[in-house]
């Protein structure tokens, strides 16, 4: 079957020639990629598995009664099963495919939220998410009447735990953050936040407003999955999300887990073909999980070449690539430290290299001339883009907390498995020249 090919250890090594893309030169110079916490590349692996899918076996799923069409279907079956098993699902029933992390936070925010938000209820965010996992909540509690609040973050960049604790009350239905932030960098402690969480509900079951199953807790993994081993069952979460482009599969095609008596008891997202079981002039009837949540002619290919993926971030292990993007985040922060004369490096979020995933932030102020005054992120980034170095600049989709730090933009440089200390050491020689 075709990931089968896909068993042998992976080193990390020789890792970069398996991107085609990195052999680019970029206005002159080698590309170095600094931007997958945007999205990752794609190895020859992936991009070989799309081809042959469509080249080879390509035909609608769970319709046809044809070769190519039951073909495709264990195709799909198994996407699933592979990429379900990886984030340590118990039932594959419990993986449902959307287009990206976006996506299973409006599903959820509009399916059990449009059911179980009432006026008055809260909806508890904290301060450093990403804006897919606020401006779904916000819509819906501005339909509903309800209210959402905000974890703070601390000086340091680290939820302020104590605050959560403060701000859980018998009317929090919902406490949805961040698993590791696209910003600051950090990594949440989501086991011991679901644990104050099945606390508080033990404490708050009998009061009126709430019941053993309230709050539920939603983990935005779009940054987590990627970059170390996450098991949703372990981490104690209801819902958990993340994106196939940003693992090195392809755009189009992310993922929602969701405990399966939650997703059994809430109604669908988008409904027509392929989600029912009878349909009569009056009624309908929809099927069990997943296909209830999977309306229409699903995205299959990506759903392959994100399975092939996970083999592929398999075959090298999560634990090395955490160990990796560590090693590389350590010595960049350490790198940064040794500042021009010209600017100084502002870096946002934990200092500890432990505590954040592999991405780091920052801005740069000149020190002479036109002292203190920061160079706007953009020319950052276009100077370091014409020596073929990529890296993103901007609010990173985070503007509550840039405001909060009163900052209009950031550049922010992101690791994946195939970047190395060569590429950290060409990104400061680079600064140097800003
Ligand atoms: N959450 C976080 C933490 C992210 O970094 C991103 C992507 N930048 C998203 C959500 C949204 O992901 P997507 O665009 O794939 O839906």
């Amino acid at each position: 079957m075709y990931l089968e090919n896909m068993k042998s250890t992976k080193s990390l090594n020789s890792i970069k020639k398996d991107f085609p893309i990195l052999n680019r030169q970029i206005n002159g110079h080698p590309l170095v990629y600094l931007d997958s916490a945007a999205t990752s590349q794609k190895p020859q692996a992936i991009i070989d598995t799309l081809v042959d899918y469509y080249k080879n076996h390509n035909a609608n799923v769970h319709r046809g009664i044809h070769t190519l069409g039951d073909e495709s279907t264990k195709m799909y079956d198994i996407a699933r099963q592979t990429i379900a098993e990886f984030i340590g699902a118990s039932d594959k029933k419990e993986l449902i495919f959307v287009r990206n992390t976006t996506e299973a936070i409006n599903l959820v925010a509009y399916s059990w939220g449009r059911e179980n938000i009432k006026s008055g209820d809260e909806i508890l965010v904290s301060e450093m998410e990403h804006h897919s996992n606020l401006v779904p909540w916000q819509m819906l509690a501005k339909e509903k009447g309800a209210v959402v609040k905000f974890i703070n973050v601390t000086p340091e960049g680290k939820l302020d735990m104590e605050d959560l604790k403060r701000k859980l009350n018998p009317k929090t239905k919902i406490v949805s953050v961040v698993h590791v932030s696209n910003f600051l960098g950090t990594i949440n402690p989501v086991k011991e936040i679901a644990k104050i969480i099945k606390e508080f509900q033990i404490a708050t079951s009998k009061t009126p407003r709430n019941d053993e199953k309230r709050p539920l807790i939603f983990i935005d993994g779009a940054q987590a999955v990627p970059h170390m081993p996450v098991n949703v069952k372990e981490l104690g979460c209801d819902f958990y999300a993340f994106s196939g482009h940003k693992m090195y599969g392809p755009m189009g095609i992310g993922c929602l887990w969701g405990k399966k008596e939650l997703l059994e008891e809430i109604p669908p997202f988008l409904t027509g073909g392929g989600m029912i079981n009878t349909v009569s002039k009056d009624k309908t009837t929809f099927t069990d999980l997943p296909d209830k949540f999977e309306a229409g002619t699903p995205n299959v290919a990506g759903a392959v070449g994100l399975a092939a993926a996970v083999k592929y971030l398999q075959r090298v292990g999560m634990k090395t690539v955490r160990e990796h993007e560590l090693e590389l985040t350590k010595y960049a922060l350490e790198k940064f430290k040794v500042q021009s004369s010209k600017f100084k490096i502002n870096i946002y979020g934990p200092m500890n290299a432990e505590e954040r995933g592999g991405l780091i932030a920052f801005t740069l102020r000149l020190r002479s001339g036109q002292a203190g005054k920061e160079v706007h992120g953009h020319d950052v980034a276009q100077v370091l883009d014409s020596q073929g170095i990529a890296v993103r600049s901007g609010h990173h989709c985070v503007m509550p907390m840039h405001d909060k730090l009163g900052l209009a933009a950031t550049t922010r440089v992101s690791f994946g498995i195939y970047n190395t200390k060569e590429d950290v050491n060409k990104l400061v020689e680079a600064l140097k020249k800003i």
